[in-house]
């Protein structure tokens, strides 16, 4: 890409940004007494000393999440100079980053076609980077940050969303089995699977430590010679169709060449005339159950993640078992699914059918894991509900009680365990499903990078690179550009609550 274009595009143009990092680098190293540290080699920039704020950032990233932590991150690595600003502080408790742990699964059979292709290889090279990052920065920080823990997708048939994760898994040669349920009763007896005959395994998958890894990707950026500020930032000069400065609320300006909004579910709150419409943002609780003591059945490595239809959940994780994990709650008998070829219906197989790769297979959105809402609002939803900053997260019985149901059926040894603890954060969803990594129409130095649509997590170092790429201009590949612009469609207007609501499936 020329500077031209990338400077039409609202990028650093490259011989700015090479000219920018340079004099970054130069001010990074005010105070350090690192020999030989430069722009180019970020990781020895600072030396470990302070850095000194600059008023002139070249990047701003906002929010630090998991997605904003890793863009700041590699941009840094790029040789950037870059300030990350977060209201909270990275993975703080009402962003969606701010939850224990999060699952990484590369089965997005249940997207539509280019999507979940696409996503299905870039949380297969997820898995790799968490763990390059683990082994980058893990004995340094003395954590570990994923666990592979296997993840099985059991259901009582085959259904579409199975068998299109097969068909790509395939053509990809993406490691995978299809598991007699009898072996699953073998290898892990405390799942009840009497009725299942349809089990899919991703030997790869895992989950990953989810507030400890936005916390620990912002303090290798710092490391990096990043710097992070606390504070709230309102976009405060347009100039020319550029964002010249943001205010923050502590009293501070800071001025940019490019601005990076990653800002979960705040899109809609920051960006009201843009996003309001285009996206969804209802709160998803998630239980951790107490493992029984001196029994380790249930924590890592004895136990794999695992998907039931509407439940995902995974063992307790080391260093501090935060406990048994589940997501969503124990729903009524999964309605007959729709196949090809029936030859594993009704009976329990270690084969599974063809797929439908026809109409039905639109259908195949029939909850991986459990997060498959359509995104509907409800207009008696309180609007402090729909404000992260205000809303409340206590979990309600209800929640607890249907993830409690699950646990009897599918881990009868768990159904009088305790609550060790509830999590609740709001979903980021976006009108077509997909993620949103754009320019703001109005702003042409300005990027937008966010909708995870409840599955962000497990991309984020790979997002991370990918944001940082475009906004460099680096990014060679203008075709997956285009499904993460900002949408057309806008959701459905809110429609009043029902009496029959009461009985509907909340998002999980
Ligand atoms: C219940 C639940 C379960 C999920 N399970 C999974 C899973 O198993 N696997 C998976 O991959 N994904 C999962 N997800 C989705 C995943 O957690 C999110 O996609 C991801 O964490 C989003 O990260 P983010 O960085 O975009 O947003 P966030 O983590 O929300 O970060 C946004 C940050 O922006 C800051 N901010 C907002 N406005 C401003 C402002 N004006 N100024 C300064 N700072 C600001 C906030 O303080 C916040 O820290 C789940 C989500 C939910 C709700």
């Amino acid at each position: 890409m020329t500077d031209e274009s990338t400077e039409r595009a609202g990028q650093l143009p490259r011989r700015e940004f090479i000219k920018a990092a340079g004099a970054g680098a130069g001010l990074l190293l005010l105070g350090s007494s690192a020999a030989g540290a430069e722009a180019g080699d970020p990781k020895e920039a600072n030396g470990g000393a302070a850095v000194h704020a600059s008023p002139s950032p070249d990047v701003v990233v906002i929010g630090a999440g998991i997605w904003g932590s890793f863009t700041a991150y590699h941009l840094r690595k790029s040789g950037a100079k870059v300030t990350l600003v977060d209201a909270y502080g990275p993975g703080n408790a009402r962003s969606t980053s701010g939850d224990e742990s999060r699952g990484v699964r590369s089965s997005y059979g249940d997207r539509p076609g280019t999507q979940g292709e696409l996503w299905m290889l870039w949380a297969r090279e997820s898995m790799q980077r968490w763990k390059a990052f683990d082994e980058e920065w893990g004995r340094d920080l003395r954590l570990n940050l994923f666990h592979v823990t296997g993840d099985l997708i059991l259901r009582e048939d085959w259904d579409n969303f199975q068998l299109r994760c097969k068909l790509w898994w395939d053509k990809h040669k993406i490691p995978y089995s299809i598991v007699h349920p009898e072996d699953v009763r073998k290898s892990f007896p405390v799942i009840a699977v009497d009725d299942i005959s349809a089990v899919l395994y991703e030997p790869d998958a895992g989950v990953v430590r989810a507030r400890r890894a936005a916390q620990t990707v912002a303090a290798a950026f710092e490391k990096l010679g990043g710097q992070i500020v606390i504070g709230r930032a309102t976009p405060s000069k347009v100039v020319g169709g550029r964002l010249e400065e943001i205010a923050l609320d502590t009293g501070t300006t800071l001025r940019a060449d490019t601005f990076v909004y990653a800002v979960g579910p705040w899109l809609g709150k920051t960006f009201p005339d843009l996003f309001a419409k285009k996206t969804r943002i209802p709160i998803g609780y998630v239980c951790y159950f107490a493992t029984p003591v001196g029994d380790h059945r249930f924590t890592y490595p004895n136990l794999p993640s695992f998907n039931f239809p509407g439940v995902t959940g995974w063992p307790a994780l080391p260093v501090d078992n935060r406990g048994f994990r589940v997501r969503g709650s124990e729903r009524g008998p999964t309605p007959p699914q729709t196949v090809a070829t029936g030859n594993a219906a009704g009976s329990q197989s270690a084969t599974a059918p063809a797929v439908d790769t026809g109409s039905n297979a639109a259908n195949a959105n029939t909850n991986a894991s459990g997060a498959r809402q359509s995104g509907q609002a409800q207009a008696d939803v309180p609007p402090q509900q729909q404000d992260p900053d205000t809303s409340d997260r206590w979990a309600n019985q209800e929640r607890i009680d249907g993830s409690r149901r699950f646990v009897a059926h599918r881990f009868p040894l768990l159904k009088d365990a305790a609550i060790a603890q509830t999590h609740a954060c709001h979903y980021e969803l976006t009108s077509n499903g997909n993620f949103i990594v754009d320019h703001h129409p109005q702003m042409s130095n300005v990027w937008i990078a966010a909708g995870g649509n409840a599955e962000g997590f497990k991309f984020g170092p790979k997002m991370g690179d990918y944001i940082a790429q475009r906004v460099l201009g680096t990014w060679p590949d203008a075709n997956v550009d285009q499904g993460f612009k900002i949408p057309e469609k806008e959701f459905e207007p809110p429609k009043p609550a029902t009496p029959a609501d009461s009985t509907r499936r909340k998002p999980d």
